[in-house]
């Protein structure tokens, strides 16, 4: 037997992560029923249940899904792996198959952790707003996979199939227990590796607090309906100006 469907239910994909992790925690406060598939489980919690899979593997993601609703999709190889195939066949093949697995288990809304990145040529960006153009010349790797992971979940939004999707775009996530973006800094700099600039130091970059992109996809999540005019859209996350770097 299925479990039964319920609005509550969702499953966070790559829930084990800095980002996962922070939505968990504020999903289960909010009364929802979490499951996490991940290729990894870093910790254990009280009401939550792991699913350890490649997100490559629809057989072992309809596991998962059975009597999901909702799905967060905040998985990807860290931005600093370099490693092309990887980011091609997790964050696009990969993201085929979670849609796939999402329309075949009856999933209702996909919420995904896009980038901000997806619009940025090198030049700096105030007041970026959604209609932007993506990138013709991404940054990195990653970035151009964020681009067509985000044109595949946006496509996907079918109200008369039953799946909506929504996208959030955060840039760079700081806050308690981040792995990358702040340790790595310091190390730098703890390295001496800081003591130049590129560029005349008025370059701008965004960062925005965990609890501020957890509230962004809980939001849409949650306001993504058939009549709502954020289904198959992409929403800039932030916390109020850039800052100077
Ligand atoms: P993270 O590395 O902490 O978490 C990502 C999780 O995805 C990890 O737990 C990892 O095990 C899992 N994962 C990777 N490949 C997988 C696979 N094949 N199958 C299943 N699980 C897999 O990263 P994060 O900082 O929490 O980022 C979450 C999301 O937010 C990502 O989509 C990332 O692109 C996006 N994002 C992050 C930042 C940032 O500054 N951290 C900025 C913009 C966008």
């Amino acid at each position: 037997l299925y479990p039964l469907q319920s609005s509550k239910r969702c499953a966070v994909i790559g829930g084990s992560g800095f980002l996962g992790r922070h939505l968990v925690e504020k999903l289960l406060g909010k009364g929802y029923t979490v499951s996490v598939f991940d290729i990894r489980q870093s910790y254990e919690l009280p009401g939550v249940t792991f699913h350890q899979g490649d997100l490559c593997d629809k057989q072992a993601l309809l596991t998962a899904l059975q009597g999901v609703s909702l799905v967060f999709h905040c998985a990807s190889p860290a931005p600093a792996s370099d490693d092309k195939a990887l980011f091609q066949r997790v964050n696009i093949q990969g993201t085929q198959t979670v849609l796939q697995a999402c329309t075949e288990a009856g999933v209702q809304k996909v919420v995904l952790t896009s980038s901000a990145s997806v619009v940025f040529e090198g030049t700096d960006i105030k007041d970026g707003r959604e209609d932007l153009p993506y990138a013709k010349n991404p940054i990195d790797y990653y970035t151009e996979t964020k681009i067509e992971q985000e044109k595949l979940v946006l496509k996907a939004c079918d109200k008369e199939k039953g799946l909506l999707t929504v996208a959030i775009r955060p840039h760079g996530i700081f806050g308690p227990r981040d792995p990358q973006l702040v340790p790595i800094l310091v190390d730098t700099a703890r390295r001496g590796n800081m003591k130049f600039i590129i560029g005349d130091g008025s370059n701008l970059v965004d960062f925005t607090f965990v609890d501020n992109v957890v509230h962004g996809l809980i939001l849409s999540a949650e306001s993504l309906r058939p009549e709502s005019p954020i289904c198959g859209k992409a929403y800039h996350i932030t916390n109020d100006e850039p800052v100077r770097f």
